[in-house]
């Protein structure tokens, strides 16, 4: 299969045009405690609203609306710790064909029902000891599916970008944007969207502290590999950036910070308390940059990315209680 070229804004807007209609416009909500602690005028992208539950339907649908026919008839695959794999499956269920899922068999267990639930098939394997991305190579070979990971993929990339597209539509230019990270799709997406519509906005990356992949890639110049970390941002739990994502952080990031996951807890609890919203723990990690102060924000018109609310109803009053 030939390599797609990297992703720019125009595949951004081509995939929101794929999407119109199709993914929610999320709400922009703003809270004045969180304005007033942080000193910040904050603007919040809740993503926690879109379908399924996370921004990742927009990169997901995009992908395989770009599918011929052939694909279309093999299906689609991949392999996810959660939130791509109803993505995907939900993605697939429009389209009429088939999704085979990898997931960890660790996953939430909201996050496996979710994905059977929209008809996808789900194969789990042992994430601290077996390698997703080898099992999904093999399977998509044996099957003949199309394998969409969830991001290091132009049209994944392009698609996630289209919500901070409708972030800066609606609010005009911001000095700066805080977007969570695990393997960089979300981030490359918003960071051209930004670049192209806020170019002055500097675009801060949040990671957990116990996964700091990103941060280290970007200090040295290069993709650095990690073991799987043991982070309740299951989300934003991978082990390595992409090709093309990391190509797009190095030129449009400027820096990466992390935070704890107390830290994610305090800001589960606000968004609960203060804002009535269902955040998941890896949703959390932009907001929890900005609250703790891990970078000054004071004075500024600030963007925050809630990625998703997907989280077992159980496990968040473990975390709240
Ligand atoms: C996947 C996911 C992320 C991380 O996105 P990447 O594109 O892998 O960086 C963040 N938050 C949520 C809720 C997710 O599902």
């Amino acid at each position: 299969m030939q390599a797609l070229p990297a992703p720019t804004f125009d595949d951004v807007l081509d995939a929101a045009a794929r999407l119109e209609g199709v993914a929610h416009r999320t709400p922009v909500l703003t809270s004045s405690t969180f304005n007033e602690r942080t000193g910040a005028s904050v603007f919040f992208k809740c993503e926690n609203f879109q379908r399924m539950g996370a921004f990742k339907f927009r990169g997901a649908y995009n992908a395989i609306s770009h599918f011929d026919a052939e694909q279309r008839k093999a299906g689609v695959l991949t392999y996810s710790s959660g939130n791509h794999a109803q993505a995907i499956a939900l993605s697939a269920r429009l389209a009429g064909i088939h999704a085979t899922i990898v997931m960890p068999h660790d996953a939430p267990e909201a996050k496996v029902a979710a994905t059977k639930g929209y008809g996808g098939e789900v194969i789990t394997y042992d994430r601290y000891t077996e390698n997703r991305e080898e099992i999904g190579r093999r399977l998509a070979e044996e099957r003949g599916m199309t394998l969409i990971p969830p991001y290091d993929h132009p049209h994944v990339i392009a698609g996630q970008g289209t919500a901070v597209k409708e972030l800066i539509d609606e609010t005009g230019p911001l000095d700066m944007l805080f977007v969570c990270l695990g393997g960089g799709g979300l981030i490359g997406g918003s960071a051209l969207s930004a670049a192209a519509l806020s170019p002055a906005c500097t675009v801060i990356g949040i990671e957990p502290e116990a996964g700091n992949d990103g941060q280290q890639s970007l200090a040295r110049g290069e993709i650095v590999h990690i073991d799987t970390p043991r982070t309740i941002a299951d989300g934003a739990a991978s082990t390595h950036l992409g090709h093309y994502t990391f190509a797009v952080i190095r030129k449009l990031v400027a820096r990466i910070e992390t935070v704890s996951d107390v830290q994610l807890i305090d800001t589960m609890r606000f968004f609960a308390e203060r804002m009535k919203m269902v955040v998941e723990p890896t949703g959390c990690l932009a907001a929890a940059a900005v609250l703790n102060g891990v970078v000054p924000v004071k004075g500024k018109r600030v963007g925050v990315v809630v990625s998703g609310g997907n989280v077992d109803l159980a496990r968040l009053a473990q975390y709240l209680a």
